[in-house]
């Protein structure tokens, strides 16, 4: 076996590994470069491989940092199977329509703007490629073996990251690959906890919070503090939220808070319809998160959802206090933006952002502390109060990560540590050499390594 690291190496973006079995070629993950400028110009080289040649894409979860390439993929020449658990394939639906709508109105704003260098401006692909894409997922269980062809075995376990997140193992003549993809948390209030992996030959690990411990503070004592202040001063409260998993981990807090009276009985919004149908898949697979039927209704109940453009513009002009749901996490596009114009210049309100915030993002500017952004052509005032709640991070922080790994029952013979920034991936590796003992590397963008 051979593994060719084609993203997610020196950033938590754009994942992708090609795998070499004998005759097989795989691509674990098909993700997005997203952020810095050089990083996004990544999506639009060509990939150091044909499309055609693939047998099989397999996806560890939904985020389009390891799914949002898919459509560009396809529309180069990939005809074979995406191999994926059935709700990560029920966010594929979501996630590739909206990535590729965003895709081609940002062409078009950039063509009736004249904002591209590019004459027309092309998007990295469109609506049409994102369903042919979904045409190609096949759905495979958690916890099963499965053949896929060439000798190849492909097995799922929970990865408790957001619903459907799969740990990905690879089998070919003995030998194991395993991936983390990203990992979730032991203690979710919502996703179960990863599953525990005893042994592999070489194996795969995120390490986006490689070097951080997310803050031993209750999510609900901090979120009702943040409501609390904000409110007590007239404000609003704008969190800009991963529309998938991290939302409806928001709102389960926000309706146990305002159930228990810890904050008041202001209107929450959810304003994202990819968020809301985010929302409702999670209550159609029961089986694959914690909550119960009446714990989903609770939970996502709290909030008042907004559909139409204009319902959502209109929010900017309704009374405060409210509490305002909006995607995207990172603040890069999505209808957050237009809330942020209008709330971030006002110190009576509060943005809380609610995870890892890739650098090159306005999300990370603004928790960096910047007084201006720039949305929409135009410089925004900073002036609310900005709170950033690591703690509803669905990924394992460096201690979680390590305490996963302490399930091996012996050394992979290597362990390829990924999916961080160059400070994370490099401290997790040290842990890892000098806690564990195990031989370990951080590889770089478009490396090889032979798996033997
Ligand atoms: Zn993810």
């Amino acid at each position: 076996m051979r593994i060719t690291f084609l993203g997610a190496v020196g950033t938590v973006t754009g994942s992708k590994y090609l795998v070499r079995a004998g005759k097989a070629r795989l691509l674990v993950d098909c993700g997005l470069f997203q952020g810095f400028k050089n990083l996004r110009l990544r999506n639009r080289a060509p990939l150091p491989l044909d499309p055609a040649s693939l047998d099989a894409v397999i996806l560890t979860h939904a985020h389009l940092d390891h799914s949002g390439y898919l459509p560009l993929l396809v529309r180069n020449g990939f005809h074979g199977p995406v191999l994926c658990t059935p709700g990560t394939a029920d966010l594929c639906r979501i996630l590739l329509p909206d990535s590729a709508m965003l895709q081609e109105r940002d062409a078009d704003f950039a063509n009736r703007h004249g904002t591209s260098k590019h004459h027309p401006a092309q998007p990295l692909y469109t609506r049409k490629d994102a369903e042919r894409a979904l045409g190609q997922l096949r759905c495979m269980n958690y916890g099963e073996d499965a053949r896929i062809g060439k000798g190849v075995t492909l097995r799922f376990d929970q990865a408790g990251h957001i619903l459907g997140s799969a740990l990905t193992r690879l089998t070919w003549k003995g030998t194991s690959l395993q991936f983390s993809g990203d990992l979730g948390r032991p203690e979710s209030a919502t996703l179960p906890a990863p599953a525990t992996i005893e042994e592999a030959d070489y194996l795969v690990v995120e390490s986006t919070y490689g070097d951080r411990q997310h803050p031993h503070v209750d999510p609900e004592t901090m979120l009702a503090d943040v409501i609390n202040r904000t409110s007590g001063r007239g404000g609003s409260v704008v969190i800009p939220a991963f529309a998938v998993g991290r939302t409806q981990t928001l709102l389960y807090h926000l309706a146990r808070l305002k159930h228990e009276q810890r904050i008041p009985d202001l209107p929450i919004f959810l304003d994202s319809p990819m968020a809301i149908n985010a929302t409702e898949t999670f209550e159609r697979h029961p089986n694959e998160h914690k909550l119960t039927r009446k714990q989903c209704h609770e939970a996502f109940d709290v909030a008042t959802y907004v559909r139409d453009p204009e319902d959502s513009k209109a929010l900017d002009r309704s009374a405060m206090p409210m509490v305002l749901v909006s995607a995207s996490g990172m603040a890069t596009g999505g209808r957050v933006l237009h809330h942020l114009m209008h709330f971030a210049p006002d110190p009576r309100n509060t943005i809380l952002f609610a995870g890892f915030q890739a650098g090159g993002t306005r999300g990370a500017a603004i928790v960096a502390g910047a007084r201006e952004v720039k949305i929409f052509g135009n410089y925004v005032p900073v002036r609310a109060e900005v709170q950033n709640m690591d703690m509803f991070s669905a990924h394992a922080d460096a201690d979680e990560i390590m305490a996963w790994l302490g399930g091996f029952r012996r050394p992979p013979k290597m362990t390829f540590v990924t999916h961080g920034e160059p400070a994370a991936a490099d401290a997790l590796r040290h842990r890892i050499e000098e806690g564990l003992g195990w031989d370990c590397m951080v590889p770089d963008y478009k490396e090889r390594y032979d798996l033997d």
